[in-house]
């Protein structure tokens, strides 16, 4: 019997810092706001209907978040990963969470890109995102989180990473229905980094 999963109602929703915060891009939608979270920790523990999975293309597990989600899952996920016939980069395929709190693991591969980034690994990671939450809605599901997709052994500098995550799901969030997207971030500076360029695609109204 665990003790140590995170109820979605114990995440706080973001809220925008005021004055002297970054530059709009996006025009201000409370409605929006109120369903984004940036939470620092392990996403393994959060009890929400999906998580995200930033595999590789085997689906057979790896380190990093992979890693930490194979083990809390337990051996059935790897199991059923390898009926799936791998994953492409930018894809999503789901499959059950088995001993995670989560309903749903979404994996998906992002672009390799060991500190270099063009119109393709942005083209990549995009579609990750969006392929996720598209699997999501496709599923009927309402609160998904996401790790900083290939920002860790893939490479891909988190302060761009972070710009492609952010405007992924502010352009989702527009034209479906979604209750909570969660930024789940492991590394203080990649929660410096979303806090700070959330007032930019979420602006206070
Ligand atoms: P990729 O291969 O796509 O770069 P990594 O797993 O190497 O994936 O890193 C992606 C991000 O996941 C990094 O920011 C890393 O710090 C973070 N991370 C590692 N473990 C966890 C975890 N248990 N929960 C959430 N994020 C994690």
């Amino acid at each position: 019997y665990r003790t140590d999963y995170i109820p979605l109602d114990q995440i706080p929703v973001w809220k925008h810092p005021g004055a002297a915060s970054a530059e709009p891009i996006y025009k201000a939608n409370d409605e929006l706001n109120r369903k984004i979270s940036v939470f620092r920790g392990d996403i393994t523990k959060l009890e929400i209907d999906a998580i995200a999975n930033a595999a590789n293309k085997t689906l057979l597990g790896g380190g990093g978040v992979d890693g930490a989600i194979h083990r809390g899952a337990g051996p059935l996920l790897k199991r059923e990963c390898s009926t799936l016939g791998g994953c492409e980069t930018g894809e999503a395929k789901i499959t059950g969470a088995y001993g995670l709190p989560a309903k749903y693991v979404i994996h998906t591969v992002g672009p390799i890109a060991h500190g270099s980034v063009g119109e393709g690994e942005r083209r990549a990671l995009r579609e990750c995102y969006y392929n996720c939450l598209h699997t999501a809605t496709k599923n009927r599901l309402r609160t998904v989180a996401f790790p900083c997709i290939s920002t860790g052994v893939y490479g891909y500098p988190p302060e761009q990473a972070v710009e492609v995550a952010l405007k992924t799901v502010r352009e989702y969030l527009e034209e479906h229905h979604m209750d909570r997207v969660i930024f789940c971030v492991f590394l203080k500076a990649d929660e410096e980094l979303y806090r700070n360029r959330l007032p930019a695609y979420f602006p206070q109204g």
